[in-house]
């Protein structure tokens, strides 16, 4: 069976002497009650339950997948009892709302605890992540009277959340839905349609299934601005809590997939169905982007968690395996040959995945701080602050994150020459698991686009200023003293992304196709300098008189020598303009 080690070691140093949690903790009105001792015991507990229980029903539920029968689905084997010892030990409402039952820990905590999650199992993991997706949302923008009704439930895990939104003819554009809600006379909606590749919207894990799901009400403007979301539960609720009858959603059928096998992707049919408005008519999409917001980050975090365990896989296994010797001459003289692990080429490829990783958790930690601060910080103005930086940051995580975590799978699986690629080592699994983070949750291409034409552009690179600001007086306050080549090189490379995101803006006046042209290649230095901000904060605290302190100084400087300059061809490849993508004709294709 794979190998995993949840990384607290890693994690502990990022919370504790990166982003000196305790200090921050204590400033926030939402988690005063959080100490890092509590941190450390949660992450503990949590690594736990990810290696001794899910871990284990990971390759099995891949080989078994999801059956689907007469609208009935069934989980492979194992899940069902994994599923009740995760919530019955409080999991599922960690970072849900104290008021409504949930344990109120900061994102921070939550995410690392879901990238460990994603390690072990990605597709056991998708099941919670909706729920705590849509309890943001109902929690966000739902009445008072829906929240005390579902919220306590979700976070119990006793009624699991799905996210219905994709239909057969549309899933980028949702603007073309053809769902509609039309108003019952008892009260609340009746909803009627078909959604597809609706992750968990049927399962055998939970007692019931609340659906978030975008639909039009009969007088909804055309595209976009006539959406409006509706909770739609699987089981009807009666006024007391307790389960009524059921409610004229039925799943018609499961896809047959690449990965994920194990989670199911159901289409479900929605007939007549009594669900309740969810924020203001019209104003759906904006209500569902509280959950998506989650759900990009959490997806960022499969990218991470998949690369973390491909990476830790294919270093027991380089370890272990001999071929060839060294190229200054035998190292393992008592053997027939060295370990890969001699070769220049292998350590490429691992230090490529460690590098990666470990700036990805560090990132996902930042962002997620952002979070946390514009949620509970006292002063407004950090608050806004905070939300500004993430709704600039959401597209970089989940694209950044998806893109490197599958690049770093397939590395892994490379590790193992052929054994990569058959079953029995659990390699090309990861591979397969992490491909879908790069498309479902609007595609990279999609994210690259909000981060270029929405958060960049639209407002003149406003957002980016600040981003801009905080790097440029960090890079400036420090000597980075274990590496020193550390302080020019960020401020290169800041200048660099400064550089070309000044002239996009500048060129897209004249040019429409200048973003979309411009944008996935943005997106990738954006990350490649988000990642080097990340390793310049890691060195800044280092103690490198320490093992760990060592191997993040020599991982840093390789990430600084062979990754980062792949930065100066993304700029070039920005400023390149949209003509060689738009003159050849469809015939010429
Ligand atoms: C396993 C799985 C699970 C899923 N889970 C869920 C779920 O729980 N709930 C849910 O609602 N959906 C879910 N989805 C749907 C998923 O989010 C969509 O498949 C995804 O958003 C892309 O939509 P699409 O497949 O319709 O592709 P399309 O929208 O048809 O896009 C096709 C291609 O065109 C590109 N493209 C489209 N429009 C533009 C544009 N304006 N500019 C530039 N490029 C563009 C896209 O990037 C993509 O490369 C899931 C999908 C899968 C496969």
């Amino acid at each position: 069976m794979p190998e995993y080690k949840a990384p607290l070691r890693d994690m502990q140093f990022i919370l504790n002497d990166v982003f000196h949690v305790e200090k921050l903790w204590q400033t926030l009105t939402t988690t005063q009650e959080v100490t890092p001792d509590l941190a450390d015991a949660i992450l503990e507990e949590g690594a736990k339950i990810c290696e001794n229980e899910l871990l284990p029903l990971n390759r099995s539920g891949d080989e078994e997948g999801c059956q689907f029968d007469n609208g009935v689905v069934t989980t492979p084997k194992g899940f069902k009892a994994a599923y009740q010892t995760y919530v019955e030990n409080g999991w599922q409402g960690l970072g849900g709302d104290t008021e409504y039952g949930g344990q109120g820990m900061p994102k921070m905590l939550t995410a690392m605890f879901e990238e460990m999650l994603y390690s072990a199992n990605c597709s056991f993991t998708l099941y919670p992540a909706l729920t705590s997706g849509a309890c943001l949302a109902v929690h966000a923008h739902a009445s008072e009277e829906l929240k005390t009704t579902y919220l306590p439930k979700m976070y119990e895990g006793v009624w699991a959340g799905a996210m219905c939104l994709t239909e057969p003819h549309c899933g980028t554009d949702l603007g073309l839905i053809r769902t509609k809600a039309i108003p019952a006379e008892e009260g609340g909606y009746k909803i009627t349609g078909t959604k597809i590749f609706i992750t968990g919207g049927e399962q055998d894990l939970s007692e019931n299934i609340i659906h978030l799901v975008l639909a039009k009400l009969p007088d909804a403007p055309a595209g976009t601005r006539g959406i409006s979301l509706f909770l739609v539960p699987k089981i009807k609720v009666n006024d007391d809590g307790s389960l009524g009858d059921g409610n004229g959603v039925s799943c018609g059928s499961i896809e047959h997939k690449m990965g994920i096998k194990a989670s199911s992707t159901c289409v479900m049919n929605f007939d007549d169905a009594h669900g309740y408005l969810i924020g203001e008519p019209h104003k759906g999409l904006a209500a569902m982007f509280t959950m998506m917001n989650y759900e990009r980050l959490s997806i960022g975090l499969q990218g991470i968690g998949l690369g973390e365990i491909s990476y830790q896989n294919a270093l027991a296994y380089a370890k272990e395996r001999i071929q060839g010797r060294a190229a200054t001459g035998a190292q393992q003289k008592d053997k027939a040959a060295d370990s890969i692990l001699v070769h220049p080429d292998v350590r490429r490829m691992l230090l490529t995945q460690k590098a990666y990783n470990e700036g990805a958790r560090c990132f996902a930690a930042y962002t997620a701080m952002q979070l946390d601060v514009a949620k509970g910080h006292p002063d407004e103005k950090e608050r806004a602050k905070a939300h500004a930086l993430v709704s600039l940051l959401t597209p970089v995580a989940k694209a950044y994150f998806t893109d490197r975590g599958f690049d770093v799978c397939v590395l892994g699986q490379q590790v193992l020459g052929g054994h990569g690629f058959i079953r029995e080592w659990g390699q090309e699994q990861y591979v397969r698991d992490a491909r879908i983070a790069q498309i479902y949750e609007g595609t990279n291409g999609i994210q690259a686009l909000d981060l270029m034409g929405r958060k960049v552009v639209s407002n003149h690179g406003e957002l980016f200023h600040q981003f801009y600001e905080e790097v440029s007086v960090f890079a400036d306050s420090q000597d980075f003293d274990p590496l020193p080549s550390m302080k020019h090189l960020l401020k290169e490379h800041l200048e660099l992304l400064k550089d070309c995101t000044e002239k996009v803006i500048g060129k897209s006046k004249e040019d429409p196709n200048i973003v979309g042209s411009a944008s996935c290649d943005y997106l990738n230095l954006f990350g490649l300098t988000a990642y080097t901000y990340m390793w310049a904060r890691m060195i800044s605290v280092v103690e490198p008189e320490t093992e760990f302190g060592q191997s993040k100084i020599k991982t840093a400087e390789f990430f600084l020598n062979k990754i980062l300059p792949e930065a100066k061809a993304y700029a070039s490849k920005v400023l390149a303009g949209a003509d060689s993508l738009m003159a050849i004709s469809e015939e010429e294709f």
